[in-house]
């Protein structure tokens, strides 16, 4: 028997919130799989582009601990590719502006050991920070 996955009130809310900030229609999303099968960087994601857009569009707050958002370069592969017109990216955006203001930081760039901060190319250090400040 099919399972019904049915949205909570606050589910919703998570919903609207991340529309408004996003700007997207995340229910127009019909989970074709298109951007998970575009995405670079799918592969060192815990969960697909997707999956990504699935957990939102069912107010699952728990995409919010996911690695994937984080690892969305905003490359945009998906969005030209979306038959819906949907970019992720800025649901992305949304997600991790909604972690942020929980004040939940990513990455600890002090907690990163000396000899390592010094390899790390620069703009994966601008990256970080954009995201950050978003
Ligand atoms: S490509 Fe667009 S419609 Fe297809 S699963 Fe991804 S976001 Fe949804
Ligand atoms: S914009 Fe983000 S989710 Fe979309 S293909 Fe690029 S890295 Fe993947």
């Amino acid at each position: 028997m099919t399972k019904i996955m049915m949205i909570t009130k606050e589910g919703e809310a998570f919903l609207a919130r991340i529309q408004e900030i996003s700007g997207e229609a995340i229910t127009a999303c019909d989970q074709c799989g298109t951007c998970s099968g575009s995405c670079p960087m799918a592969s060192e994601m815990d969960i697909t582009p997707s999956e990504m857009i699935r957990k939102t569009q069912m107010g699952q707050q728990d995409v919010l601990s996911t690695k994937a958002m984080w690892l969305c370069a905003a490359c945009f592969a998906c969005t030209v590719r979306c038959p819906r017109g949907i970019d992720l990216s800025k649901i992305a955006e949304a997600l991790r502006q909604i972690s942020l203001r929980q004040a939940v930081d990513h990455i600890d760039i002090a907690g990163i050991p000396a000899p390592e901060r010094a390899r790390l190319p620069q703009i994966a250090l601008v990256g970080a920070m954009r995201k950050f400040t978003s």
